[in-house]
C-alpha cells in the first residue's frame, strides 16, 4: 500500500514542537539539524529532503536586530546598575549573543521549514501569475 503524497498525516509534530525540538515536519523524528544551525540534508527516518526547503536568511537579519536591541538594553542596565569593569561585559555579552543567536536561528529556521512543509510552499511560477485571482460576479460569456 502506498501512502505517499497524502496531505496531512497523523503523528506529525506541531509547528512549535518541531521548532523547539528540531523535529522532522513529516515524521516527527529528531535530527532536523546536522550542525549548530544547519539543516541535515534529509530526514534519517523518512527521507524527507530538507534541501528543497529554501528557508533563506530572513530569520538571521530579523534575529540580529532583535538580539542586538536586547543585548544593548541589558548591557546598559548592567553598566548602570553594577558599574562592572569592561571585561565583565565581554564575558557576559559574547556568549549571550552567541547562544541567543544560535537558539533563535535554530528555532526560527525549524519553524519556517515546518511551516513551509505544512503549507507545501514552493517557488512561484509563471502559472501562478497567469491565474486570475477569482472569477468575479457579473462576468458572463467569453
Ligand atoms: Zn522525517
Amino acid at each position: 500500500m502506498m501512502a505517499d503524497g497524502s496531505s496531512v498525516e497523523k503523528g506529525q509534530p506541531g509547528l512549535a514542537e518541531a521548532a523547539l525540538f528540531g523535529l522532522c515536519p513529516r515524521c516527527g523524528a529528531k535530527g532536523l539539524f546536522a550542525g549548530a544551525a544547519r539543516f541535515a540534508p534529509s530526514c534519517k527516518a523518512c527521507g524527507l529532503d530538507y534541501g528543497k526547503y529554501n528557508v533563506g536568511d530572513g530569520p538571521a537579519a530579523f534575529l540580529t536586530m532583535i538580539i542586538g536591541a536586547i543585548t544593548v538594553a541589558l548591557a546598559l542596565w548592567v553598566e548602570f546598575t553594577f558599574d562592572p569593569p569592561v571585561w565583565v561585559h565581554a564575558l557576559l555579552w559574547i556568549p549571550f549573543v552567541a547562544i541567543t543567536t544560535l537558539a533563535g536561528l535554530r528555532l526560527s529556521k525549524a519553524a519556517l521549514l515546518a511551516a513551509e512543509y505544512q503549507r507545501k510552499a514552493r517557488q512561484a511560477t509563471g502559472e501562478d501569475l497567469r491565474k486570475p485571482p477569482s472569477a468575479g460576479p457579473g462576468q458572463s460569456g467569453d
